[in-house]
């Protein structure tokens, strides 16, 4: 199968996956990809449109219904099985794919390809251990539930963790039994085009996978409103989730969202403060800020904040930004408009007269071209200021102190957004009251994420989106429950 051709002036003509082939959209429009870190366009994508995305399903609900529904659970496991072996063959090639077409360092890019690959192993092992129940009930009957598919699944992704997300998306989908069409973000989706030739290679039937390139409005809206799209899975904005949810309403389609947040590190006194150092700084550089769980409020115990700011200062003016092939802790944003969009943020704070309390620098051999911000620390932060509540999406970290534990919650939980949180403190009491009361999806104590957190539920609470991706409970979302009551007397 061939995925992409190259042109005489080099640039990769990349394909879109319809019923097993690699084609064009009908119309026969593309999309510039652009690497973050230069500037530069390398490859160009199908621009997809309402077309494209109707055959994608139409392909993906005859594949369902001739074969994907007759596969056993074993048998997809073992598809997704072999799939994650593909991955590690070809680890490092698809790091750097998606490292240039994202921006990040080839660290973090390596690190997605490890998710991916677990992501594929996770629900290649769950596959066949996803199971009803029998149920007591009345004398002289049984009760007992299974858990079907709902058909075909539609999934919008962003371009932050394009083959992460496609991973949990994607993996856990097939896994219990269903055909996808993909929308992939046009800024950042070569990863996910690769990825799909892998599940192919692995034994995939042609159309139980579609991918759709293009816009939001061109491609993923309608498949949105797709008639036969049953459910969906949407990762990105608060403002296109809403759009999402309404557009699935219209014909009673089943929705996950993960939206995005502003997540609070809380630090209390009695904190290892040696061990909370690298992971704060970590959770906000980590992709350049641009991650629904970063670590974007930092929740300082006054009594330590004169003790604890210096050595924050120290660590984070020693961060440089740089290209994916530099390598360097922070890479570029994802394009123009989140540069600007950061900027912005860091201008409007300053102009409210927020304390810089450091910057890290620009690597001075950085490509003159590439979306680069300098990190930046600002504190105090007032918990109320836009700083302190809306998701920046970039390197900015808010320090906010507080005083004592009612405080620290009260804080904590005043945002609209719900992703995660994490806690530091030795004492224990005070770790599970706080981990019960803050209103997160995930809460961490004393440390901050686990290894991708494959096996975690994740998801958020108020404008951080409802249902939950990863682990086992998202083949809960991914499935429905049918209940069979047999009456034998
Ligand atoms: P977005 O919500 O616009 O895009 C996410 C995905 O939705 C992309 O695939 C996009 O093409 C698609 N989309 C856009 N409009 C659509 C529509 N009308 N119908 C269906 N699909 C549509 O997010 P963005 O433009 O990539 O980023 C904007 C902001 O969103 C960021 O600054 C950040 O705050 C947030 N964001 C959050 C996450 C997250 O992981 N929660 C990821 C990316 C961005």
């Amino acid at each position: 199968m061939t995925i992409a051709t190259t042109t005489s002036a080099g640039l990769a003509h990349h394909k879109m996956l319809l019923n097993g082939a690699w084609i064009d959209a009908a119309g026969g429009a593309r999309i510039d990809v652009v690497s973050p870190s230069t500037g530069a366009v390398f490859a160009t994508i199908p621009a997809g449109d309402a077309g494209d995305v109707d055959r994608a399903v139409g392909a993906a609900k005859a594949a369902f219904e001739t074969v994907w529904s007759r596969t056993s659970a074993l048998d997809r496991g073992r598809i997704l099985l072999k799939a994650a072996q593909l991955v590690q063959r070809d680890h490092e090639k698809l790091a750097v794919i998606e490292a240039m077409d994202t921006g990040k360092p080839m660290t973090q890019a390596r690190n997605d390809m490890t998710a991916v690959a677990r992501y594929f192993e996770f629900y290649g092992g769950a596959a066949d251990k996803l199971h009803g129940d029998t149920i007591p009930t009345l004398d002289g009957f049984t009760a007992l539930t299974i858990r079907e598919p709902w058909g075909v699944t539609g999934h919008i992704i962003p371009w932050n963790y394009p083959a992460q997300m496609y991973g949990r998306s994607v993996g856990g989908s097939l896994a219990a039994g269903n055909a996808c069409v993909l929308k992939p973000a046009e800024d950042a989706c070569l990863s996910t085009l690769a990825l799909s030739a892998l599940l192919h290679e692995a034994g995939l039937p042609p159309g139980v996978l579609n991918i759709v390139t293009g816009t939001g409005e061109a491609a993923g809206a309608p498949l949105t409103r797709h008639r036969d799209i049953a459910f969906i899975s949407f990762t990105g904005s608060p403002e296109v989730g809403a759009m999402v949810q309404r557009a699935a309403a219209d014909h009673h389609a089943g929705v996950t969202l993960e939206l995005g947040g502003k997540s609070p590190q809380i630090v209390f006194a009695d904190a290892d403060l040696d061990q909370v150092l690298p992971v704060v700084i970590n959770a906000i550089v980590q992709n350049a800020g641009q991650t629904c769980s970063a670590g974007s409020r930092l929740l300082i115990e006054r009594s330590i904040y004169d003790t604890f700011i210096p050595k924050l200062v120290e660590r984070f003016s020693a961060i440089t930004v740089g290209s994916h092939e530099a390598d360097l802790s922070c890479g570029a944003l994802m394009n123009p408009k989140q540069k600007a969009r950061v900027e912005g943020f860091v201008k409007r704070a300053e102009a409210q007269g927020l304390p810089v309390l450091a910057r890290g620098r620009i690597a001075a051999d950085a490509p003159p071209g590439g979306y680069f911000v300098a990190p930046t620390l600002f504190g105090p932060v007032s918990a109320q200021s836009e700083l302190g509540c809306e998701e920046v999406f970039g390197p900015v970290l808010a320090v906010i102190p507080f005083e004592g534990e009612a405080e620290a919650l009260a804080i904590a939980n005043a945002t609209d957004y719900g992703l995660v949180a994490g806690v530091w403190t030795r004492d224990g009491a005070r770790q599970m009251r706080l981990a019960r009361a803050i209103r997160t999806g995930q809460v961490f104590i004393n440390c901050y994420g686990a290894g991708g957190g494959i096996e975690l539920p994740f998801g958020g609470v108020k404008k951080s989106g409802h249902g939950r991706e990863k682990g086992f409970e998202a083949l809960n979302h991914f499935t429905q429950t049918k209940t069979i009551v047999l009456k034998h007397g």
